[in-house]
Formats: structure tokens, sequence, C-alpha cells
């Protein structure tokens, strides 16, 4: 530990071993750095990446790429280094808008053979497959609980039951027992298809057991990122050629087929959220058939570098990611149609310009390498940073964690902070230093129940087996209330992915912008320079799953 405090010292972090997760010194250099950062800044930022003429930056539009510009304007000016392809800063993202066709069938045989014709955007409705233009397919039906093979957790949908080749009914959820980070992620779309398709099932069919619920409609489309050779590189609802269908079912349809094994749904919800599995053929046959169509077009990551000073640290990279784009022009409120993303996310990208800018004001660099990677396509399903995190332009196993900014949500003084997904590795420590030296309090997330930690960018290096998290405001307030998520409650009422989301008329706190800055670069920075890299806690749920 003597030789630990020796290391750190020798480069300007000083950590008291008695509160090593409590707090740290800096060198003035970086003390000095840090101290720079200017509200009036980050303000800028904001203030040009909101602006009406970037329409909202929607990927694959001239908005974007007025985005892309800004940044790389200011990776050069800071000095960070291209960090993409080709010695550029950017990396190449060739989305696909996959459409479901109108004629879309799906009915259900029963033992005897007798048909039931369900109706297209009422009873039924199927995702459009993105490598596919048509498909057909004809298998049995498994009902599957909530599709999830959690042994260590106690709970596996698919014990007891063969599915191969079958197609798998499934209820979106999870146990009311599972951690709410655990019970987010088993509750992804993703992975539920991902279980399915490794338990050998040819397709899933969501249901919901709520007679008021509708089926979802998909007539929108849905976006994927793909390969040079027209394959699905990413995805939020493909995972692979084995599954043929992924469609919804109303609860109508699915009382009837659970009565086709007996099954009373009246008994089965409950007993599941309780623990209790129910999985068991159907005694029901599915037959569809439905037609995709695309629309092509590219994005860019814009990825920058700032290189580390250790001849062999420098190979590993500290990742700093927030998403460019928003959500463009949509349904008019009150007479305004363009969706700004001011906070959503012009702000997370305003953080990492500062961030990059304290690195590249630092006389010395720290051991290891710091990556700023300013994602795409996170409104189409975090693909950008998925794209990256399974693509990177480093190699993985060099990316030791990602500090993800996402709407940071500076509406008033930043009091306490939330680590989302910091409490599953080792990065816990570094942030509650950093949140130490900076005098804010460290709190449990107040909201389990909105899935934040699965929710944006950081969870796609998490599926990469990456220690990550996201840094959210705290409940703390002046007044002593602390009752600042019914604040911020009450302000994503009126300007969450709406066009009130803009600068002009927005409710930003600056001051509370720079303390964010302060911190999450005191985060990275203490990774990028701790001789060991950061790990996930031992038998951890994220570690125990992702990594290789
Ligand atoms: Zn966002």
């Amino acid at each position: 530990m003597k030789r630990f405090l020796l290391l750190l010292l020798s480069c300007g972090v000083l950590l008291h071993e008695s509160a090593l997760a409590q707090s740290l010194t800096l060198d003035k250099p970086t003390a000095k750095s840090l101290n720079k950062v200017k509200p009036k800044d980050i303000k800028a930022h904001v203030k040009y990446l909101a602006d009406d003429r970037l329409l909202g930056r929607q990927p694959g539009t001239p908005g974007y790429q007025m985005a892309v510009d800004y940044v790389v304007d200011h990776y050069k000016k800071a000095g960070v280094e291209p960090a993409g392809e080709n010695g550029t800063y950017l990396q190449l993202v060739r989305l696909r808008k996959s459409f479901i066709g109108k004629d879309a069938a799906l009915s259900v045989l029963d033992a005897q053979g007798n048909e039931m014709k369900l109706t297209d955007g009422k009873e039924f409705s199927i995702y459009p497959h993105a490598e596919e233009q048509q498909v057909s397919i004809n298998a049995p039906l498994v009902f599957a609980g909530y599709g999830i093979s959690a042994p260590d957790l106690g709970y596996d949908d698919y014990a007891g039951i063969d599915v191969t080749g079958k197609i798998v009914v499934v209820l979106r959820g999870a146990p009311a027992s599972f951690p709410s980070t655990v019970s987010a992620y088993s509750r992804d779309m993703m992975t539920v298809l991902q279980t399915a398709a490794d338990k050998g099932a040819v397709g899933v069919v969501v249901a919901t057991a709520n007679p008021k619920g509708r089926v979802p409609n998909l007539q929108r489309g849905t976006y994927s990122v793909m390969d040079a050779n027209g394959k699905v590189a990413v995805s939020r609802n493909y995972v692979s050629e084995k599954i043929k269908v992924l469609a919804n079912i109303d609860a109508k349809t699915f009382h009837q087929l659970l009565q086709g094994a007996a099954l009373d749904t009246a008994q089965v919800v409950p007993g599941l959220k309780k623990g209790t599995t129910a999985s068991a053929p159907l005694g029901y046959t599915l037959r569809a058939s439905y037609n995709s169509t695309y629309q092509d077009f590219e994005s860019q990551n814009v990825i920058g570098k700032i290189t580390g000073s250790d001849p062999q640290l420098k190979n590993e990279y500290v990742v700093h990611s927030a998403h460019l784009d928003h959500v463009g022009i949509g349904a008019p409120v009150n007479g305004d149609s363009i969706y700004n993303g001011a906070h959503d996310n012009a702000s997370g990208v305003a953080s990492v310009l500062e961030i990059a800018k304290i690195y590249s004001r630092l006389p010395e660099k720290p051991k290891r390498s710091v990556l700023f990677v300013m994602v795409t396509a996170e409104e189409m399903g975090l693909l950008g940073s998925a794209y990256f995190a399974r693509y990177p332009t480093v190699p993985v196993q060099s990316i030791v964690a990602d500090i993800n900014t996402d709407m940071p949500t500076i509406i008033a003084p930043l009091l306490s902070v939330v680590g989302l997904g910091a409490n599953h590795s080792t990065l816990e420590n570094e942030v509650a230093a950093a949140a130490q030296h900076l005098g804010l309090a460290v709190e449990e997330d107040p909201e389990p129940e909105q899935m934040r930690f699965i929710r944006s960018d950081q969870y796609s290096f998490v599926t990469q087996g990456i220690p990550a998290l996201h840094i959210k405001y705290g409940n703390k307030t002046k007044d002593g209330q602390n009752n600042l998520n019914k604040q911020v409650e009450a302000w994503r009422a009126v300007h969450y992915h709406k066009p009130q989301d803009g600068f002009e008329n927005g409710t930003f706190d600056f001051d509370a912008g720079k303390k964010y800055v302060q911190l999450n670069f005191l985060i990275s920075y203490q990774v990028a320079n701790n001789p060991q890299r950061p790990t996930w806690k031992p038998g951890d749920f994220f570690g125990t799953r992702f990594v290789q």
C-alpha cells in the first residue's frame, strides 16, 4: 500500500489511506486546470448545439453534421488528437431503419389444426427483420414466463422446458426480488432475445396480461447498425439470424394460449412476480409471414484522445462518452416542432468538451490515455455507443472504464450525486473520493424503477464487460428539503423529449455544470493514474455475465 500511495503521489494525486475512498489532494497544475473551467464556456457549447439551425441533431441530417463539425473543431482547438478511423476523428456508423410491411400475417393453430387469424395492430404486431426482407415461420409455442434464466439468482424460466426450434411466449418483467439494476438488465429486450436464442428458440412473442394493454405500434420503424457486408452489427431488437420472428400479442390472445396449457393468467402473473415459474408447452403452433423494407443512411461517432504519459499504461484507455444526437423534428408542442435537446444531451457533450480541455491544459498527462467519445443514435437505441463498444477504434480489452454523461439535468445547484452503476465495481471508490474533494454527498439511486442504468450509453460498455457509470444529480437542495428529484420530475414533465428542451427560455445552472465537469474529470483522472485498473466486485451480476 505504501508503494501504491507513492506511485499515486508521483502523478499528482495524494489519497489519504485511512479514508481511501474519501479524499484526494491534487498537485498544483492539476488543481489550477480544474479551477479554470468556466460556466460561460459550457453555456456557449449548449447554446450552439441546441440552436434551431441544428434542427435537433437527428443522425443522418445536416444538423447532426454541424454538431460533428463543432466537436471536431473544439477537439482540434484543445489539442485533442484524432482517435477515429484512418487517423480521423470519425467512426462511420451505418444506420438502417427497417419498416414492417402492411401485409404481415400471424395466426395460431390448436392441436386439431383450427386456425385463429389475429388482427395486425390490434391483436398482434411484428418487428421488421433487419436482414431478411421476407420471412415465413411455422413453429410450436412454449410459455416461458419472463424469459429469464438466472439460476445464480434462484430463478430460471427455462428450467424443465425444451424450446429448441420453438417460439417462446413471454411477459416483460422480473421477479420482485431482483435488485433494480439486475431487474432492469433482465427485462431488457436484448437480454430476453439473447437468452431465447441461446436456448435454441426460433422466435419470441411478447405478451401483455393487461386487458387494457395495446400491442406496440411498430409502423414507425426500428433502427439497427449494419456492418460493411449488410449484416446487423448491433441492434436493440435483433440478436441473431436464429430468431426469425419477434412479435407482440394482446392480453385476450395471451389468456387463450395459456388456457391451452391449463394455465390461469390470474395465478401465473402474480406467481411470476413472487419468483414462481410456470413454463409449459402451450399446445398451439404459430404461423407468421411478413416483409420488411429498409432506409439506410450514415452517421458518425466522434472520437478524440489525450495520450497518457506512462510507457505501458498509455496503451490503456479511460473513456468519457456522451451522445451527440437528439430526436430532430417532431410533433409540434405549442407551435414548436424542433426538439433542440439542450439538456439532452447538448449539456453532456459540453461537459465532455470541457473535461477534454482540463486534460489538455495539464503539463503532465495522466498515466493512461483518455478517450472522448461522442456517440450518435443514442435516441435510436444506444446504437452509436453499442457499435463503438462492440467495434472500438482501440482494442476493447484496453478500455478500462467508461464514464458517461447524459442529460446531467443542471437545473439547480449540484449538492449531491448518484453514481449509477458505480456500486458494481471499484469505480465506487473514485466516485467517493472525487465527490468528497468537491464537497458533494453521494446518494443511492432515488428512482431505481426508472431503470436509468440501462437507459443510456454506459450500458453499451457494461455489456462488453467494461466497468461503467453515469453520474446523475442527487436529491440534496440548498433549502434542506432535499427533494430535487421532485423538481426534476416537474421539469422533465414539461421539457424531457419536448421542443421545450431548448436553450432560449431554458432553466440552466451553469455553475452546477462546472461542478459536474470537475467531478467527472476527477473520477477519470484517478482511474487514469491508478496502477490497478478498475474491476467488477467479486461475484457481481454484470461482472460475471459480461467479462469474457
Ligand atoms: Zn439523452
